[in-house]
């Protein structure tokens, strides 16, 4: 693949021609109405295109990027593995690729067959046997999880409680949402071997608390040691145990978090179940609860009724949170995988998952200081730069950078909070022995470059499509438009 730099670039919107055209319409096989007057715009200022110049256009901008499909993409934390293209055979089936969520439940049951079984085998795999899949993601699933536990309290009677209990090593997303259902957030400390620190949890849980939201294994990539007697504190006092479950890959197929003392998480699809992720595009967040929550949750859920299949409303529901179904083909993609691999050979993934990331791990160690590398990691681990900082006034975003120039995408950065200069490493399972290599020897070569030549890394990459941008001004101030 090349890229070319600096070549101006043909901007689709002014490609077009007058009369140009991509796509020809099929006749008209529904009554034709007249669309109301403030419905009609005389001009819509779209480009007329042919469908050669819509393909080079998105072929172009793909080029610009980088996917799973080129190579590793080390992000820690989002686990992008490979997706199988037979998630996109089973998607293409016209049952599932052709239906709308208004037709007749008669006439879709294979449809709702898939989400009854999907639910089924999400409660297994996770030991929480209520699900719903209506939630879009992992954050949107989290919001859910815990107006599940608060609708849980308030059926209590229970209306004091107002403490969310979130680990400093945290995604952001668990504060955001705590503090999105009107709780307040309250950190917790993790200890010397990277576990939450139990004396502190002791401490801070009280009849105040709603939940924990514990992430197992952590984003240090490792495993709760305590997570059974952290668990125990957070019952003693009434108060639930959220698990944040974007971490599953580690432990699919051989750990259920509803057996170690979690009550209810969220799993996403897009990150263990090979759905696509990023781009914002369609994920998918369900969350999965112990028996007695299942009343609450968002519906509708699949049920089966005698040898039919129906979609209802759970008796104390919370509400919808998604429209419909929840994003259905991403749900289709997930069920694929899932059978795919098979009850038998789930755990694989976890397995794999874990041994290419403590590889990698025993690969840069000597190289990189790794804070937590007296334990072994699950299926990411994390990496300090400090002391290239210090020696060498080379920065973890200068690495990262440099990466680019090697042909792999950086590892998340920066990350969680409270490892300085973090690099966090997750390789995934769908990693060849070869492309970790590959990607080892990279980081290793570019640990000597710190060493012999800082200004390449200051002024890396070096043949990207963008350098180094204002992230911040681009987030805060995005131009949309391509011109003024
Ligand atoms: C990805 C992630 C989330 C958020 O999930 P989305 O699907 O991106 O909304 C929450 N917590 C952790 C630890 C994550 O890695």
């Amino acid at each position: 693949m090349t890229i070319v730099a600096n070549k101006p670039e043909p901007i689709i919107f002014e490609l077009g021609s007058k009369g140009r055209e991509g796509a020809a319409l099929p006749d008209c096989d529904v009554p034709t109405t007249k669309l109301p007057n403030h419905l009609i715009r005389d001009e819509l200022n779209l480009p007329e295109v042919a469908e050669v110049d819509v393909v080079r256009h998105f072929t172009r901008l793909s080029q610009k990027n980088y996917c799973v499909d080129l190579g590793i993409y080390p992000l820690g934390s989002c686990t992008m593995k490979y997706n199988p293209k037979i998630n996109e055979v089973a998607v293409n089936i016209p049952g599932f690729a052709r239906i709308h969520p208004y037709q007749n439940h008669d006439t879709a049951q294979g449809a709702l067959q898939m989400l009854y079984e999907l639910q089924k085998m999400l409660g297994e795999i996770s030991g929480l046997p209520g699900v719903t899949l209506q939630p879009a993601a992992g954050a949107q699933g989290e919001l859910t999880g815990v107006l599940v536990i608060r609708a849980y309290h308030l059926a209590r009677g229970d209306t004091k409680r107002k403490k969310v209990l979130v680990p400093d090593s945290a995604h952001g997303t668990n504060p955001a949402t705590s503090s999105m259902s009107g709780y307040t957030v309250v950190p917790v400390k993790s200890d010397a071997r990277g576990n939450i620190d139990l004396a502190e949890l002791k401490k801070i849980a009280d009849k105040e608390t709603v939940c924990l939201m514990l992430t197992n294994p952590n984003t240090l990539g490792l495993f709760e040691e305590n997570v059974q007697e952290a668990c125990k504190v957070i019952h003693d006092v009434g108060a639930l145990v959220y698990g944040d479950g974007a971490n599953l890959n580690a432990i699919v197929g051989i750990a259920r978090p509803g057996d170690l003392g979690f009550d209810v998480m969220h799993t996403n699809l897009h990150k263990t179940f090979s759905v696509p992720h990023g781009g914002g595009g369609p994920g998918a967040g369900p969350v999965m609860v112990r028996k007695d929550l299942a009343q609450f949750l968002p519906g509708p859920i699949a049920v089966k009724r005698g040898n039919k299949y129906a979609m209802e409303m759970p008796k104390k529901t919370i509400g919808r949170v998604k429209s419909f179904f929840g994003n259905f083909l991403a749900l289709v993609r997930a069920y694929t995988y899932i059978r795919s691999y098979g009850k038998e050979h789930l755990r694989e993934i976890a397995e794999n998952a874990v041994i290419n990331a403590n590889y990698l791990l025993a690969r840069l160690k000597g190289t990189y200081y790794a804070p937590f590398a007296n334990r072994a990691c699950k299926h990411e681990f994390v990496l300090d730069g400090t002391p290239f900082k210090t020696k060498y006034g080379v920065n973890t975003l200068d690495i990262a950078k440099r990466i680019q120039d090697y042909g792999f995408y950086p590892p998340t950065i920066y990350f969680p909070l409270i490892v300085p200069e973090c690099l966090m490493i997750e390789p995934t399972e769908t990693q060849s022995k070869e492309s970790l290599d590959e990607f080892a020897d990279a980081l290793l070569k570019i640990a000597q470059e710190a060493e012999t030549d800082a200004q390449l890394l200051h002024d890396a990459p070096h043949d990207a499509p963008v350098t180094r941008l204002d992230e911040v001004r681009a987030a805060r101030e995005p131009v949309l438009c391509y011109r003024d």
